[in-house]
């Protein structure tokens, strides 16, 4: 298996909840490494464009509303089979589904405060690392 670097966000829903440390402990437990973090207030402008796959969809704007109102965490995680395995950690997007210790299972809201967003594959986790970081604030 090849290590791999993935895009993680933990949402307004956990910066509200002063929860970023508790989530940390649970990426850090299941051996993902933190390589670049920063807080950020996402842009309007930045939220659309990250969620311009789900432009059509009905929950858009709901979903850029909730990704703007309070501070993210960005990240980039990094080990083997990463991408799949924070899919794992994450649990199911309708926190009901997730399975138990999972992020979602154990902080979500509901379905859109659903607490983080990891990269979906190859492609979408270099978009998105691009996105938000420059290559030297990635420290491995
Ligand atoms: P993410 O892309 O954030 O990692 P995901 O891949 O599990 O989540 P997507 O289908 O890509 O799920 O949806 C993106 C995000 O949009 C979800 O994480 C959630 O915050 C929000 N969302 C998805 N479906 C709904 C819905 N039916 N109602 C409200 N918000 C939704
Ligand atoms: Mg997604």
């Amino acid at each position: 298996m090849a290590i791999e670097h993935t895009f993680s966000i933990l949402k307004p829903d956990v910066t509200r909840r002063n929860l970023t440390g508790k989530v940390n402990a649970v990426i850090e437990a299941a051996g993902l490494r933190i390589v670049a973090q920063k807080r950020i207030h996402m842009t309007r402008a930045q939220a659309e464009k990250f969620y311009g796959v789900h432009k059509e969809r009905p929950f858009f704007g709901e979903l850029v509303e909730m990704m703007t109102a309070a501070p993210v965490v960005v990240q980039v995680l990094q080990g083997e089979n990463a991408i799949a395995k924070y899919r794992e950690v994450m649990g199911a997007t309708n926190p009901e589904k997730a399975d138990a210790g999972t992020i979602r299972k154990e902080f979500a809201l509901s379905m859109g405060e659903n607490s983080a967003h990891g990269s979906d594959a190859p492609e979408t986790a270099a978009q998105e690392i691009a996105q938000f970081f420059a290559g030297n604030e990635i420290v491995g």
